[in-house]
């Protein structure tokens, strides 16, 4: 049974999905005004874990994510750039797609930029006005009037005993300290907009009235769910600072909006930290992934990129994380470590036979205890070390030469079934190359003087063998040809 931290009960809960078709899974998209940093992208990791965990673990999942779009940022760094806003956002949301498929992050079902969903939201700010939850200020901006809403602070664990009504915020982000009612639609400001301005036609009081303006930033996710999942969900993602105020506001739109509970499950992501304070592009203390992979080298990309995921993986998702480059390149050599077994498990030359009643048992625990890990609140750190122990088992296996054909594959099996949430592994390493069999018969040749002690002619003609796009890997299950 599969257990997780609910952060609306602060709670272990059994997952039991609401009855609907599949499981319905939100996570706030990104805010495409500049490259994401590796925190940001340590959150769409912890989130790739948990939906491929649900997949492993056999539920059907159908996930939606936004794109912030239309906000504070994106505007405020178009009109510095001199730039369209769509240009800028798209740049960066095409960017941002590159960032994630390099860490093998499955991109979700449905990716919405929140433009498209203007709409959407002035039919729920209607809805919300018409039920008494927003009302409209002086200036033509509509606030959500949080003393409305009675379980208002509920999913921060707000203390709402002293909370002054009518005091009202227009920044999209704000601290605990100054809840207040929020923005839900802005009024127009040409020095803070420029062109970017939509129209909310809405009926207050009775009258039609036009509001020149721009969408607030949490309404969008009320939208975005509404319109893409429907009224309820089963679980809703995010990083921690995304808890108050986004998430608590999202919560109190769709909740005014529906009279149901939105999401039956909130998952939070710790933070990043470099040098033990949260990595942000405010702070000014932040990398990129193209910034990580310069410094180490753009011929190590891949290598990076599967050793800041394995870094992810092996942090449980709720504590934060210190990103050090020592810590990567711990990870780095992880990787190549598990490329390494595979090198061997291709080379390694099985005979025919039946697969072992104790080598079955084996692997059977191995499986076990992987997804009893994943289990118990999606911890990849405990999957994980599963999986190191089987590998020590694999290589084992092999140095013993008595592991079967049919043994060999259960293997292999094996490891694709666990890269169906880690997603680490090179399994093209595991094909053959195809050698000409004349290099093949230098390398013979090479041997045979190497064992001789003719050591000239083993040189010379290792780098025969060079030349022609080979380089022999000695091992201790044997010499190898590898492509250079
Ligand atoms: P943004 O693109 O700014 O909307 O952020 C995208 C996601 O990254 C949000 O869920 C943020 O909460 C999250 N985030 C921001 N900073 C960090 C950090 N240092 N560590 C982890 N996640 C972060
Ligand atoms: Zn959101």
């Amino acid at each position: 049974m599969l257990r997780l931290h609910n952060t609306l009960t602060r709670e272990l809960e059994n997952f039991r999905p609401l009855r609907q078709e599949n499981v319905k899974v939100y996570y706030c998209g990104p805010t495409p005004y500049n490259y994401a940093h590796i925190g940001n992208l340590r959150t769409y990791l912890f989130e790739d874990f948990v939906v491929r965990t649900l997949r492993y673990l056999g539920w059907r999942v159908d996930t939606v994510m936004n794109v912030t779009d239309i906000d504070d940022k994106t505007i405020r760094d178009s009109l510095k750039q001199n730039v369209a806003l769509k240009e800028l956002t798209e740049k960066y949301t095409e960017i941002f797609l590159e960032d994630i498929r390099r860490l093998r992050i499955v991109p979700a079902d449905k990716i919405v930029p929140i433009s498209t969903l203007v709409d959407d939201m002035v039919a729920m700010i209607q809805k919300l006005i018409d039920r008494g939850y927003a009302y409209v200020s002086d200036d033509g901006s509509v606030y959500y009037s949080i003393s409305k809403f009675k379980k208002y602070g509920e999913l921060a664990h707000l203390d709402m005993s002293g909370m002054k009504s009518s005091v009202r915020i227009d920044n999209d982000e704000y601290e605990k300290d100054s809840v207040a009612d929020f923005a839900l639609w802005k009024a127009y400001d040409e020095a803070a907009d420029g062109e970017n301005r939509w129209v909310a036609k809405l009926t207050v009081e009775g009258k039609e009235t036009e509001l020149p303006g721009r969408p607030g930033w949490h309404i969008e996710c009320s939208a975005c769910n509404m319109k893409h999942h429907g009224p309820q969900i089963d679980i809703h993602m995010g990083a921690i600072d995304n808890l108050f105020p986004h998430h608590q506001n999202e919560v109190a739109q769709t909740e005014a909006c529906t009279g149901k509970p939105f999401a039956k499950y909130w998952m939070h992501g710790g933070h990043l930290l470099v040098d033990n304070k949260k990595m942000a592009k405010s702070a000014g203390n932040f990398y990129t992934l193209r910034d990580v992979v310069e410094k180490i080298g753009a011929d190590k990309e891949e290598l990076v990129c599967r050793g800041f995921r394995l870094m992810a993986l092996q942090t449980q998702y709720r504590e934060n994380f210190n990103f050090t480059f020592d810590r990567l390149d711990a990870s780095m050599r992880t990787v190549s470590g598990f490329d390494e077994t595979f090198r061997r498990l291709s080379r390694y030359d099985a005979k025919e036979g039946k697969v072992n009643r104790d080598f079955r048992n084996e692997l059977q625990g191995y499986v076990q205890a992987y997804v009893e890990a994943l289990e118990n609140d999606f911890s990849t750190a405990e999957a994980l070390a599963v999986v190191f122990a089987f590998q020590t088992f694999v290589n084992a296996s092999i140095d013993s030469k008595k592991m079967t054909l049919p043994e060999k594959e259960s293997v292999i099996e094996m490891f694709r079934s666990f890269d169906s949430v880690l997603a680490l592994f090179d399994f093209a390493l595991l094909e053959a190359v195809a050698v000409d069999p004349e290099l093949d018969m230098m390398l013979e040749d090479r041997n045979v003087a190497k064992a001789s002690k003719d050591f000239a002619t083993a040189d010379a003609l290792r780098d025969e063998i060079l030349a022609k796009g080979y380089r022999i890997v000695d091992t201790k299950d044997g010499s190898f040809l590898e492509p250079v």
